[in-house]
């Protein structure tokens, strides 16, 4: 129990907030109604998110209002707080810009652009940031702008121009050239109604395409398929979730049996067997068991899940309700990031339209079983794509990666038995379930089974979201996006590895990446003009991993550090034997020693740079 004595009380406006959502507003504040917040700390970050979009920042006051009523010590909610970078916790303008200085921003001139809107703008009333990468790479540069108490707008092909006219705008716009929404669920949707997409393309002898959405397919389109043809967003042209009448008719182990036999691995990054993990979840002794969907998309160069879910959102809510029979679980959570404001407005009017057409919620379908689901927004941390530092996120907690073992599906979301998977990787279920495991199986390579969606962006002239069969090689991802001969590639982000240039007819399979010491990752496949200065885009990676890093592990949190200090030594001075000596050692110690994935992966776009020597 805290013994610090009340200094400075919540406004009305920050009790408002509050109250939103734990339920007891100004009018009614009173000791014996606030405990009804005690006990409550997964409401903790939407707390922060509903002071944030009101009135622009956590106060002392609002914190010492969160700590009576929810009964958590202040200093633990302030260090929540700063865990985020889209949490202020000091009084701000009220609007505030991020411009992507990250790399298809940066190849793009958002560093320009950076420049552009601070000179134009007057620093009392809008603030104005660098920020990684917001997930828009196909459309560079972006840029996000949040207005207190009033929206929050993607701004992409953003120009000077269009951010100034975007801040000045009353309320938030609509059309072609932005994708813009309001924070408040229900303004977003109203505002943004998910509609049929136009402009769709069906060009066989090129391949299929929605050049609209920025949406290509080298094959036959099966997970881009509703979106190529520009039938997806609505529930009936969805299909009415035909896959989980099938699966309700068939049974639990029917699902499970055919999941192992489509041999699909994971589409987030680790490539992880989902039937495996399915099968733990579902022979559980626990009774208690979760269901969440990772959407926060954040690795450099990523930005397929938000397609999935801007315009085919029924496909996530229909594959998690099928995880929820088959491993029985009753809940489940979508943890979106806060910088796709549509995909969080579309996923969330397409949970609102299941739901009254019960096939969410009490006996979906007809089923009898439960399942009910809750978004939740990220706010601002690429660690909490990490799968346990995304409930402990959820949970109230910052967003610090936890020691594995236990893994999820033994002890994750709340202490219990949890499935986790991808965006992309739930978008497979109903393919598998609808078409057959067979056929899912067919395509691909001996251990990468169905078509995959890469990333494509930087220096190419088709940029966009791409499904391909796993084993396509690189060379042809590249001819279909446009990209020249002599185009340096990354593939994985930030967080993966440079091709050389007698690697581009590596086929993109797992295991063909991983023998070639590449990775296919999140699917970020960046091109990267000849001529870019190397140096520039090592050392932004270096600066990511630094502001990224959780500090909870010293290898990761200092090694991050020491990094960034020795490539801009390098840069300025040339290499030496020592400093590189010295990166050697900082990749083995990050590498073997720290906890999580971000500290594992921070050295390996630099030292697969070093080894294609373009560094
Ligand atoms: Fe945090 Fe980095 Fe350690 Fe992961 S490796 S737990 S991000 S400090």
């Amino acid at each position: 129990m805290e013994i610090l004595s009340r200094t400075i009380e919540a406004t009305t406006e920050e009790l408002d907030a509050i109250a939103g959502v734990l339920g007891v507003g100004s009018e009614q504040s009173s000791p014996r109604l606030r405990r009804r917040g005690a006990s409550r700390r997964t409401l903790l970050l939407p707390v922060l998110h509903a002071l944030r979009d009101e009135v622009g920042y956590i106060s002392e006051g609002a914190v010492q209002e969160i700590s009576e009523q929810m009964e958590v010590p202040r200093a633990d909610i302030y260090g929540v707080a700063s865990f985020y970078a889209l949490l202020p916790t000091e009084p701000q303008p009220a609007k505030t810009v991020h411009v992507c200085v990250d790399m298809a921003c940066r190849f793009a001139g958002g560093e320009r652009l950076l420049g552009e809107v601070r000179s134009e703008v007057d620093a009392d009333e809008v603030a104005v940031h660098e920020s990684p990468c917001l997930g828009q790479c196909e459309n560079a540069p972006a840029v996000y702008i949040e207005k207190t108490g009033e929206s929050r707008v993607s701004i992409t092909d953003a120009t000077g121009q269009k951010v100034i006219k975007s801040l000045n705008a009353v309320s938030p716009q609509t059309g072609a050239e932005d994708s813009s929404t309001a924070h408040r669920m229900a303004d977003i949707i109203e505002q943004f109604p998910v509609s049929p997409q136009t402009g769709a393309e069906k060009t066989a002898a090129e391949g299929f395409s929605n050049s609209t959405l920025r949406a290509y397919c080298i094959g036959e389109p099966r997970l881009l398929g509703r979106i190529i043809n520009g039938t997806s967003p609505t529930l009936e042209g969805y299909g009415n979730f035909r896959a989980l009448r099938a699966a309700l008719e068939n049974g639990r182990e029917w699902v499970l049996e055919n999941l192992e036999t489509s041999q699909l691995r994971g589409r987030g990054g680790a490539a992880f067997p989902a039937a495996v993990k399915w099968r733990a979840v579902a022979e559980a002794q626990e009774p208690v068991r979760y269901v969440v969907a990772n959407a926060d998309e954040s690795e450099p160069g990523t930005f397929k899940d938000r397609l999935l879910m801007e315009s085919d959102p029924f496909a996530l809510i229909e594959a998690m309700v099928i995880a929820g029979f088959a491993t029985g679980a009753q809940k489940g959570y979508i943890y979106i990031r806060d910088e796709y404001p549509l995909a969080c407005a579309h996923i969330e009017q397409a949970r609102l339209e299941a739901q009254a057409a019960g096939l969410l919620g009490e006996n979906p379908g007809g089923g009898d079983f439960s399942f009910h689901i809750e978004l939740r927004r990220g706010a601002g941390a690429y660690i909490c794509g990490e799968e346990t530092a995304l409930f402990n996120s959820i949970e109230g907690y910052r967003g610090e990666p936890r020691n594995k073992p236990p893994f999820p599906t033994e002890s994750g979301l709340f202490g219990k038995p949890t499935l986790v998977n991808n965006v992309e990787t739930f978008a497979n279920i109903p393919l598998i379930l609808n078409d057959g495991a067979q056929a899912f199986a067919q395509i691909g390579t001996e251990q990468s089974r169905g078509t995959r969606l890469f990333c494509v962006s930087g220096a190419c002239e088709q940029p966009g979201t791409y499904e391909a069969p796993l084993g396509t090689p690189l060379s042809g991802l590249l001819n279909a996006a446009g990209a020249t001969d002599s185009a340096r590639v990354l593939l994985g982000g930030a967080a993966g590895a440079f091709a050389s240039q007698d690697q581009q007819d590596v086929p993109l399979s797992f295991e063909d990446t991983t023998a070639s010491s590449l990775t296919l990752g999140s699917g970020a496949v960046i091109v990267i003009d000849p001529k870019a200065d190397m140096g520039d885009l090592l050392g932004r990676i270096t600066d990511f991993f630094v502001d990224e890093s959780c500090g909870q592990c010293v290898p990761c949190r200092v090694g991050t550090v020491r990094q960034q200090e020795s490539v801009a030594r390098i840069r300025a001075n040339g290499e030496s034997p020592s400093e590189l000596s010295l990166l050697d050692d900082l990749d083995a110690v990050m590498t073997d020693a720290s906890i999580c994935g971000l500290g594992q992966t921070a050295a390996s776009a630099l030292r697969s740079a070093r080894h294609a020597k373009l560094f």
